[in-house]
């Protein structure tokens, strides 16, 4: 029986030039604008002049905690923001809909935060929200959760509602030709990720596997092309697409191992995300493959990380052996360092297995793997 549920945001607006109607899209849905950016608004200055006033800049400096919802909430109930706006990567977005959601419901962060909050039930809508991104990677213009880290329970957790998907994703490639290359091979490695886990995911349904195939065409296509020349418009609009459609997917069709470890590791550890996945992705993959031929050969996931082979290969008879080869070039050709770099050491397997065995992305995983299979995992990424 195919049962699912699918949702998105209630808009999607794309193409290279389109971040010039921001100011068009904000007046149509409320007067005072809150707008998040990253850590140097700056960067943003011709966009934000286009808004006039009354505007209030909130710039977010890192990856977002509890205390910067809670600030950034202070910062939009002050303003009387009626919209709230993110120009950004997935940090600038999480918090604006973090705070949108908090300025629909009221309260605190931790009144409904997963795992470490009291999980109160997100029940009115949140503030209209428009996300521009900057970096293609997370998805965050599309998904219905915000990842915050509390750092006093050592985790990140996420605020997750589909009335949290933002009112308008405004995407345009154009915003992302500025990525450093570092920026551009962790996240839209992030992204190709947030494709291939949703399109073997237990969740997968008929909609999410093909907005995960095109993503992988997309990143398979643009991927290496936009780290070689971020000026490559066509690379870029690719993986603006990629990324996009990896939110779609993960939104409704859920993730897998990759992102049950990349998820502990980035509460313990200062690895950037798309760098996590990057260094988790073959070794997961592997690791997946082996524990279903071994206990389930007939299984429909062996069959899609083959397609997904030949999707990011581009050769119609490849094996699932020639895309974990493809996947592994990748992550040389762009420079991904491994874990270790980021101060995460073989004595930490243990608990980080055991961590992420109870993750909500983990759920998504086509086949369960025990705490000894994702301590090999983690040790192969190191
Ligand atoms: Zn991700």
């Amino acid at each position: 029986m195919t049962a699912f549920e699918f949702a998105t945001a209630g808009r999607i607006v794309f193409g290279a030039g389109r971040a010039a109607e921001l100011p068009g899209v904000l007046a149509g849905l409320g007067s005072r604008v809150l707008v998040c950016t990253g850590a140097d608004p700056a960067r943003h200055a011709g966009l934000l002049a286009g808004l006039g006033s009354p505007a209030a800049v909130f710039p977010v400096t890192g990856e977002p905690t509890v205390e910067l919802a809670r600030a950034g909430t202070g910062a939009g109930r002050e303003h009387g923001a009626d919209v709230v706006a993110a120009i950004g990567g997935g940090s600038a977005i999480d918090t604006a809909k973090a705070i949108a959601m908090l300025l629909g419901n009221g309260g605190d962060p931790l009144d409904y935060l997963e795992v470490v909050g009291s999980g109160r039930a997100i029940t009115q809508p949140a503030v209209p929200c428009v996300a521009v991104p900057t970096t293609a990677g997370t998805g965050a213009e599309v998904t219905a959760n915000a990842v915050l880290a509390s750092p006093a329970h050592r985790v990140k957790a996420s605020l997750r509602s589909t009335l949290m998907i933002p009112r308008v994703a405004l995407v345009d490639p154009e915003l992302t030709a500025s990525c450093p290359p570092g920026v551009t091979a962790a996240s839209g490695l992030d992204a190709l990720t947030q494709c291939l886990e949703p399109f073997v995911s237990v969740r997968a349904n008929p909609l999410t596997d093909g907005v995960a195939r095109e993503g992988l065409r997309r990143a398979a296509a643009g991927l290496r092309a936009a780290y070689a020349d971020g000026s490559d418009l066509g690379a870029r609009t690719d993986m603006a697409v990629c990324s996009l459609l990896g939110g779609i997917a993960l939104a409704n069709a859920k993730l897998g191992a990759v992102h049950g470890l990349a998820g502990v590791i980035g509460g313990t550890a200062d690895a950037p995300h798309g760098v996590a996945c990057a260094a988790l992705l073959a070794p997961v993959m592997e690791a997946n493959v082996q524990a279903l031929r071994s206990a389930q050969p007939e299984h429909p996931a062996l069959r899609r990380y083959t397609e997904a082979s030949r999707l990011l290969t581009g050769q119609p008879a490849a094996a699932i052996e020639d895309g974990l080869g493809w996947i592994r070039e990748t992550i040389t050709l762009l420079a991904i360092p491994g874990l270790a770099a980021f101060g995460v050491r073989p004595q930490d397997a243990d608990d980080i297995a055991a961590k992420a065995a109870r993750s909500s992305s983990m759920q998504g995983n086509p086949v369960p793997l025990s705490p000894s299979d994702l301590r090999t995992v983690l040790l192969q990424a190191l």
